[in-house]
């Protein structure tokens, strides 16, 4: 293999994982012909959200072809998009997120936004089911015409599920989806995740009683823009006000956001429609302030950047540990690190120089062979 051919894109976009069935046939194109780029690309951007649909499924597919297609795809809408205000919702499951999207979304599309509901859920590949799959909760929102709903991408491979997240993004806003709500379950990497890839990030906790702070991962608290005590009604009103008190109290010990923006502690209740408009407004006034300071702007490069390294290093981990000799190569290492022939330290760096002399470039018909 080629130095060159080492560092094709398709290697830096997914993680290993084991998830993706094996490639019978690399040719078969499948649903989509390669003609039907310019079909996809035009449906994209004169925002019919059948072909929308079917440019989501195309960049989901792990297919070779398909994922040539798909760049070329992307490639063609990213200048029609990025404005879109990108709201990240993150909370246990049972909170409510589903229900506030339901109540936000309706309200949105009220002020005249068109609103993009998606979900980041690496984990559906393991459980087989998806959050926003079986979401007839958002009863509302699913009737409404300006709102469109995409469940989440599948996959244990959660390089691979954030790469389909941020391309669909990207696809929902060349569409003319003007608000992306990006919901996520509070499990594993999938916040960090969709941290990275919104300009609001929001955090809806519940009330308790008096434990508010406690089992509260701090970075979660860290990420967020607002946070919102969410079910602030009936006989939960007095304990949810409570709760406000106790992380506006806390947060004041957290650094300063960038731009100078204070991380507002609201209450909300869905089913009760209260609240909702002031976490709109919370948004639009974080706009304001990042706009003009120019935190916004920065924010988005950041995470360009983030997503460019995260990508590389993916690619470059997957290189390196699915070479059929480096694995076998660890086996033996493993081995010899535990009969006390070599330390630890010693045994990376040898594998390390070894790897960088090339000794492993067994090239694609060699390393076939030496892992059937
Ligand atoms: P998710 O798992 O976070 O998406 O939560 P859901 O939206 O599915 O809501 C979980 C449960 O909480 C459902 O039974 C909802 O009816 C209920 N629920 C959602 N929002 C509210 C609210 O504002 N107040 C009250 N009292 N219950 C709510």
């Amino acid at each position: 293999m080629t130095e060159k051919d080492r560092h094709k894109p398709e290697t830096l976009s997914e993680k290993p994982g084991g998830s993706t069935p094996p490639v019978i046939n690399p040719t078969y194109s499948g649903k989509y012909r390669k003609d039907d780029t310019g079909v996809l690309i035009k449906g994209v951007l004169s925002g019919d959200t059948g072909l929308l649909s079917r440019a989501i499924t195309l960049i989901e597919s792990n297919r070779p072809i398909h994922r040539e297609q798909a760049r070329e795809l992307i490639h063609a809408v990213l200048p029609h998009s990025g404005n879109s205000i990108r709201v990240g919702i993150t909370g246990v499951p049972g909170v409510g997120k589903s229900t506030f999207i339901d109540a936000l979304g309706q309200l949105l599309t009220e002020k005249g936004h068109k609103v993009a509901v998606l979900a980041v859920d690496p984990s559906s590949g393991i459980t087989g089911g998806s959050i926003l799959g079986d979401k007839t909760r958002m009863t509302a929102l699913s009737r409404n015409p300006n709102v469109y709903i995409r469940p989440s991408a599948s996959g244990n491979n959660p390089g691979g599920v954030h790469r389909k997240t941020r391309e669909t993004i990207l696809l929902c806003e060349a569409a003319g989806f003007d608000v992306v709500l990006i919901e996520t379950v509070g499990v594993g990497q999938s916040e960090t995740a969709v941290h990275a890839m919104t300009d609001f990030f929001l955090l809806l906790k519940l009330a308790g009683a008096g434990d508010e702070l406690q089992g509260i991962k701090r970075g979660i608290i860290e990420m967020a823009d607002a946070i919102v005590i969410h079910k602030a009604d009936g006989d939960n009103i007095h304990a949810a006000q409570t709760a406000q008190r106790i992380f506006s109290n806390a947060l004041q010990l957290f650094p300063p956001k960038p731009g100078g923006w204070k991380v507002p502690v609201l209450l909300a209740s869905s089913t009760g429609n209260t609240g909702i408009d002031e976490v709109w407004k919370a948004i639009e006034d974080y706009l304001a302030l990042s706009g003009e300071s120019g935190a916004f702007e920065e924010k988005r490069i950041r995470q360009d950047t983030y997503w460019f390294h995260e990508t590389l290093d993916n690619g470059i981990l997957s290189e390196f540990y699915n070479n059929p000799l480096v694995k076998k190569e660890i086996q033996n290492i493993q081995q010899q690190i535990k009969d006390r022939h070599i330390t630890p330290y010693e045994a990376a760096g040898k594998l390390l120089s070894e790897w960088k002399k090339g000794l492993y470039d067994g090239g694609p018909e060699k390393r076939k062979k030496s892992n059937p």
